[in-house]
């Protein structure tokens, strides 16, 4: 962008006219064009990257392009205001959002202003909204387990605490609803929830907030919301002021999960904004640096070592696709820094299997070490006998003379789908998981019909904490299912049975 003479000769007064403040000029600017969101400002000459500033409207603005005498600048507010020859001051702050106990149950913008119409937020602090992800030095292996409540994903892709996990499937796959069944599962677990909304619709977030509340779960949850008719430096900034909110808990020790919904349009906004300021077009005109925007927001998430704090920060990104194309470019990229993902199928969802996951191409790099012993104990069974029932189901469509093994691999493998079965807003407690898991891995339900399994593992459930509670108790309390446990559990789950196939 060139400077025209006129503007150059108005500067070149006012320099002069000011020529003893000099001071003062390095720390004002002029406005010498806005539009779109961006404004370009002359002077600024000390100023930092990623700088709040403010307009003399009294507009917010973030410094993005440092050159050698002008500054690109994102606006956060309202852009209409300014004017070209507004003066624009430093503020001598790196942007910051509010931090503390203060937030939680609130709705908040990208700026951490409430939006929720519950009044001024009493936080006192702040914290900058970019900040260095912790080092190794500090940093412990994870190994306490972050409960879905999810069946399919406590078992075969368990998430640990400090895990960044990828949630990515296409549009309507139930990518949310994971998430957010995660939110309600963690009532009464003492972990933070922090859910952002990047790039959706008002609508969409005031459902979700709906849910939230009425499943008790806003009471230790954020929300920080960006929607689609946001600014896309709002957007873009979204994360990293969530982030920071969360950062601040797990310093204080505190155990934060985080979910970022979702990345895809997160870059989009990043490419929008970027593009704006001119910076060059790389790869689908996303900017060079749309990796390192991910990976910098993704790496803060970490479990500390017990010297460092010893709190934690989950990450839960989400990542959408089109057709299921997870070789494109941002997929891959948020694919090789996350921990591993959670692949979520259009067809699996619209055949009835909820959540959708597809065990097959989904992964969990670390979380198995932080899996409880008696999860991993059915586990291990639970994903052989499934991804053997995968191989025959192939196989099984081309013929009907099935041996006897096989015809029960098979029956076995459509009772481990059925039980993977979990409506939204239902989470399941582990020891509960394990008495279901347990139930299928060890063939006890091949005598129940396929679509009566639900309907016999709502009667487990009830019939071991009224009659057998010490199992569940003992789980839950030691991690570990004893010999002792596993046997009260196996008469206990045969007995059960029998009165299901009585009554039924
Ligand atoms: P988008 O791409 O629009 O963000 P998404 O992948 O986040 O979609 P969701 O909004 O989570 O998908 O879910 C889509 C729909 O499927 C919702 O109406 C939701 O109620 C339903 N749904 C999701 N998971 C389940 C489930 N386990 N059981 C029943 N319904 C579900
Ligand atoms: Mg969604």
């Amino acid at each position: 962008m060139q400077l025209r003479p006129e503007e150059i000769s108005g500067i070149l007064k006012e320099r002069i006219q000011h020529y003893e403040n000099k001071i003062q000029l390095s720390d004002t600017g002029t406005v010498v064009q806005v539009g779109d969101g961006i404004a370009k400002v002359y002077g600024l000459e000390r100023c930092m990257a990623g700088e709040l500033l403010e307009f003399s409207t009294g507009v917010y603005g973030m410094a993005q392009n440092l050159e050698q005498d002008s500054v690109g600048v994102v606006m956060l507010g309202d852009e209409e205001s300014v004017k070209e020859g507004d003066s624009v001051r430093r503020t001598g702050r790196i942007v910051s959002v509010p931090v503390g106990e203060a937030l939680l149950g609130r709705v908040v913008n990208a700026l951490g202003q409430p939006i929720d119409g519950k009044g001024i937020l009493a936080a006192t602090e702040t914290r900058p909204i970019e900040s260095p992800a912790p080092g190794i030095i500090e940093r412990e292996p994870v190994k306490v387990p972050l409960q879905t409540g999810i069946k399919a994903i406590d078992s075969m892709i368990p998430i640990g605490r400090g895990q960044r996990e990828l949630i990515i499937g296409d549009r309507q796959t139930g990518k949310t609803v994971l998430a957010t069944d995660t939110i309600i599962n963690q009532k009464g677990k003492d972990v933070i929830c922090i859910y952002v909304a990047i790039g959706q619709k008002r609508s969409t977030v005031a459902q979700l907030v709906e849910n939230l509340t009425q499943n008790g779960a806003m009471d230790y949850t954020i929300v920080v919301c960006a929607t689609a008719s946001e600014l896309a430096p709002l957007q873009y900034i979204a994360p990293y002021a969530g982030c920071a909110m969360g950062e601040y808990f797990m310093h204080q020790g505190k155990d934060v999960l985080i979910v970022y919904d979702d990345l895809s349009k997160h870059a989009v906004a990043y490419r929008a904004l970027s593009l704006l300021l001119k910076r060059p077009p790389g790869r689908e005109a996303y900017p060079g640096d749309v990796f390192y925007l991910h990976s910098r927001l993704l790496e803060r998430a970490a479990n500390l070592s017990k010297e460092s704090g010893g709190g934690s920060l989950t990450a839960l990104p989400i990542i959408e696709t089109q057709a299921g194309d997870v070789a494109a470019y941002i997929p891959t990229n948020v694919i090789s820094i996350t921990d591993g993902q959670i692949f979520l199928e259009t067809e699996l969802f619209h055949s009835g299997v909820r959540p959708a996951v597809n065990p097959g191409i989904s992964v969990s790099r670390v979380g198995g070490n932080a899996q409880i012993k008696a999860m991993k104990k059915v586990s291990g069974s639970l994903k052989l006998a499934y991804s053997q029932y995968r191989e025959l189901q192939s196989f099984a469509q081309f013929g009907s003379d099935l041996d006897s093994d096989t015809k029960s691999r098979l029956a076995d493998g459509e009772r481990i789908v059925e039980v993977l079965k979990q409506g939204r807003n239902e989470p399941i407690s582990v020891e509960h998981q394990v008495m279901i898991l347990y139930a299928v891995v060890h063939h006890y339900l091949r005598q129940v019909p396929v679509e009566q399994i639900l309907a016999f593992q709502e009667e487990l459930f009830e019939f071991m904490d009224s009659t057998y509670p010490q199992v569940g108790q003992a789980v839950a309390q030691t991690g570990e299912l004893s010999k002792e446990t596993e046997e009260t559990l196996k008469s206990a789950i045969q007995e059960c049975l029998e009165h299901f196939l009585k009554s039924h």
